[in-house]
């Protein structure tokens, strides 16, 4: 009875849509890719109506430059894709078509609609939690703006006349800085609980806060994650992660619960006392956030490396210490361990986790410094990355006596200076076999890596 008294009194529901002309905004057509641009009027003269949609639009009214362009459409992806030549029907639970121009791509969906009573199970189907499975209901560009996640998300603009079309009042959001989910965010976060996650990434991006009413279920709401396949988790991990805004993201997924449903591991030992786990998580985000202003590369390798590392580091020192167990054996039981319980969260593609097992593999090799295994080391092809990782470790206070400043002086030494370096390298640092004759310490969670040396 509230839900439909709210449904009713809903001003998205009722009201026809703002138009914004030209004059009144300072989106010019220009700045939107000529790609995105002919997608619009290529559709157009076919007969459809068509519009650039979503993060395009908000990006440019905030100054933003956009990721990429989508565009919104009445034409059905079967009609959209006979339009072009270079165009792909893609995605089963929601349809959409991808139109190439040599490097970009333009995804062009199809206007939705919320299903009606009897709607067949092709076109929509839910789980038996309300997840959707499927939602290729189309309807007209007023019921496509109550689908979309946020006001602010849902803003139509028409390049060729200039005009803004706003369904749900997104442009006062907008302007007031706020990110509001689009009808009830109970349903809304059911029906999608990936939605919780946009929200964390769109309020940290764009520095927006969460309306009372959209933030309110979230923690609630948290496991529902739990439901969304460990592949669609992954690619939005690495939204969150690769955005540009990570140390915000992760501090807001951890604040609503969010993060143990992505990397439980990780969420229970930043739980622990030890700031070291802290430290290196909090360094890894903002080294990613800061790599990506300086318009540097970042690898899912490295992320996932880092991230799995409390867990990977734990139990590789449990085996050590209680199990005598050598550090190589234990890194690679530990490393199979950590693996198979975070798949059944997020999916980790196969060309991403051998290079982070090799970010692993290399932290023992770092040690390893007589001349014939430093010098492969350093030409191994994840040297930078397994190097980048060793500083972060240091950073976060694991006591590894220097071994970041060697590696750092050594890759830039010349033949002469390289031999000195290696020649000074501690006996233990040579690699040199040894049997353990330390009593290992109790349970070495603390970051010490002195075990490490042993082998
Ligand atoms: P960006 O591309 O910068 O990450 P975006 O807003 O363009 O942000 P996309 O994932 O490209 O995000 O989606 C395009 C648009 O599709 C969104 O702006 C939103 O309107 C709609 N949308 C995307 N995902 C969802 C979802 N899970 N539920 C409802 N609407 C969605
Ligand atoms: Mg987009």
């Amino acid at each position: 009875m509230l839900k439909r008294l709210y449904q009713l009194l809903r001003p998205t529901d009722s009201a026809a849509p703002t138009i914004i002309p030209e004059s009144e905004h300072h989106i010019s057509k220009h700045d939107v890719s000529s790609a995105a641009r002919k997608v619009i009027s290529n559709l157009k003269q076919a007969g459809y109506s068509a519009y650039l949609v979503g993060g395009g639009v908000r990006d440019f009214l905030l100054d933003f430059h956009p990721k990429d362009f989508d565009v919104a459409t009445n034409a059905t992806p079967e009609q959209t894709k006979a339009v072009f030549k270079n165009a792909r029907l893609i995605g089963r639970r929601f349809r959409i078509v991808h139109v190439r121009f040599g490097r970009e791509v333009i995804e062009v969906t199809t206007f939705r609609d919320s299903p009606q009573q009897d709607q067949p199970k092709k076109d929509h189907n839910q789980s038996d939690k309300g997840i959707l499975l499927r939602d290729n209901v189309y309807g007209d560009i007023r019921s496509d703006a109550l689908r979309r996640d946020f006001t602010v998300n849902a803003l139509y603009y028409d390049p060729e006349d200039g005009t803004i079309h706003d369904y749900t009042g997104g442009l006062k959001d907008l302007n007031e800085r706020q990110l509001r989910i689009i009808g009830d965010p109970d349903a809304r976060y059911k029906e999608d609980p990936v939605r919780m996650l946009r929200a964390v990434r769109f309020a940290a991006k764009l520095g927006f806060s969460l309306t009372s009413e959209t933030e309110a279920p979230i923690r609630e709401h948290a496991n529902y994650l739990a439901d969304i396949p460990p592949a669609r988790l992954f690619e939005e991990v690495l939204k969150l992660f690769i955005s540009g805004y990570a140390t915000a993201i992760l501090t807001q997924l951890r604040e609503f619960g969010l993060l143990a449903y992505l990397f439980p591991g990780t969420e229970s030992y930043l739980q622990e006392d030890d700031p070291y786990y802290q430290k290196l998580i909090f360094a890894t985000v903002a080294n990613t956030d800061k790599r990506l202003r300086n318009n540097k590369r970042v690898t899912p390798a490295f992320i996932y490396a880092a991230m799995l590392w409390p867990s990977l580091h734990a139990r590789m020192h449990e085996l050590i210490n209680s199990h005598k167990v050598p550090p190589y054996e234990a890194m690679q039981q530990a490393a199979q361990g950590v693996i198979s319980q975070q798949l059944s969260y997020t999916a980790i593609p196969k060309r991403f986790l051998i290079p982070m097992r090799e970010i692993w593999n290399l932290q023992l090799r770092f040690d390893k410094r007589d001349s014939r295994r430093a010098h492969q080391t350093l030409e191994h092809p994840r040297f930078r990355a397994a190097y980048d990782f060793l500083l972060l470790r240091e950073e976060a206070g694991e006591q590894l006596d220097g071994l970041g400043m060697w590696w750092t002086s050594f890759q830039d030494a010349n033949a002469e200076e390289k031999g000195k370096l290696l020649k000074d390298v501690p006996s233990s640092g040579k690699g040199r076999q040894r049997r353990r004759r330390k009593k290992p310490r109790k349970n070495n969670n603390s970051g010490d890596n002195g075990d490490n040396k042993q082998s």
